[in-house]
């Protein structure tokens, strides 16, 4: 089968200190410390055989993710930017959608022919963190598209598992090829549904939501408080083009935050009630976390999903003053986060089709990172056939 396959050389900086498993099993616990010079290539895989927990999805669609673009780019020395678990070489891709077309000897959750999306993170279920509930951090953990094989290809093999059908989105995309599409965006929108509702505590329907960043995770966010019934849906971007996505989707109050004051937009969008919840999408916590700080309403809930490089100083009497929480919320495993997000897709109330604004076929899914490594589109897709 075709594939893209990103290999790095295992090259740990000398100050680095590797544990005795990255050692052993080449599966880096920092990328950004131990693998230089990425490279991808469409190439020739073997299709894997799915083992007898798994299925065998042919994948439809494909989406380019921020963690790929960063797998991709290098600092001045050669070494990856993306800071946490891989093995190399590895077909990348981790937000997809497919078809079931075989199922291992134990695996009886899919039928051959249905449609399916999964969550990213395979979990041992027998770890401390497993045994409390906490999947997402599961010690044992591997992930797709990162330390085991993923979706930029024509087949990946899923533990049956992470896997979740999507069929219920029959009814609301009479196209079969609408429906794929949707459904690889399901993965990116469990990310701030799972900062809103998993980790955050007490959003209310009608509470206003500010989005710091909106790329990718920030718009399909940007639509889960929507449909989740936000009073307001305010987003700061710089990016013309992503603040223009955001316009099409129906977002009246977008803004950028070079041109604009954030904190006085905040306060008159709001009525000078501040906001309610405020999501940091961005990473430039230098510059949103003092605009975040100087807008929280009476017990807002602020949720940190962003991958900062670095840490803003946090005003903690701000927090004390207003009531306020800050949450930091990873990913997105157990808790029911993949099957509510697709019945909101069903329901109709989360449509993410306006946020796909590339696709590249599969032989080109090289230069579809190259795409999004511009940062201007809101979902790059490769389709697979
Ligand atoms: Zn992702
Ligand atoms: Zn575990």
């Amino acid at each position: 089968m075709r594939a893209l396959v990103l290999d790095a050389e295992w090259s740990p900086r000398p100050d680095y200190d590797l544990s005795e498993d990255e050692a052993n099993r080449h599966r880096a616990m920092n990328s950004s410390q131990v693998w230089k010079d990425p490279e991808l290539r469409v190439t020739e895989r073997e299709r894997p055989d799915p083992a007898d927990d798994e299925v065998l999805v042919r994948v439809k669609y494909a989406g380019v993710c921020g963690s790929d673009v960063s797998m991709l780019e290098t600092d001045d020395d050669g070494y990856m930017h993306y800071s946490a678990y891989t093995r190399f070489p590895t077909v990348t891709g981790h937000e997809f959608s497919g078809e079931v077309v075989e199922t291992g000897a134990d695996a009886d959750l899919f039928e051959e022919g249905e449609p399916v999306t999964a969550e990213v993170t395979d979990y041992c279920a027998r770890c401390q963190m497993c045994r409390q509930g906490f999947h997402g951090h599961c010690e044992n953990f591997e992930q797709i598209g990162f330390t085991m094989d993923g979706a930029f290809a024509e087949y990946v093999t899923v533990p049956e598992k992470i896997c979740w059908s999507v069929a219920s989105l029959e009814r609301t995309y009479d196209d079969e090829d609408e429906l794929y599409r949707a459904a690889a965006t399901v993965e990116p929108s469990t990310i701030s549904y799972y900062g809103l509702f998993g980790r955050a505590d007490g959003i209310w329907p009608g509470d206003y939501h500010v989005y710091h960043g909106v790329g990718p995770i920030g718009l399909t966010g940007m639509n889960v408080s929507r449909a989740a019934g936000a009073g307001k849906v305010i987003a700061f971007e710089p990016s013309d083009q992503r603040r223009k996505i955001a316009h099409d989707l129906g977002f009246e109050h977008v803004y950028n935050p070079i041109e604009v004051d954030p904190v006085e937009t905040v306060q008159e969008v709001t009525h000078g009630e501040g906001a309610d919840v405020h999501v940091e999408t961005s990473g430039a916590v230098s510059q949103t976390y003092p605009v975040i700080e100087d807008t929280l309403a009476e017990r807002a809930n602020v949720v940190h999903i962003s991958n900062a490089g670095s840490d803003p100083e946090i005003a903690l009497r701000k927090y004390q003053g207003n009531s306020a929480q800050l949450y930091g919320s990873e990913g997105h495993t157990g808790q029911q986060v993949f099957p509510r997000v697709i019945r909101l897709m069903a329901s109709g109330q989360l449509d993410n089709r306006g946020i796909v604004t590339s696709t590249f076929d599969l032989e080109n899914a090289d230069t579809a990172i190259e795409q999004a490594t511009k940062r201007v589109d809101g979902k790059v897709l490769v389709k697979m056939s």
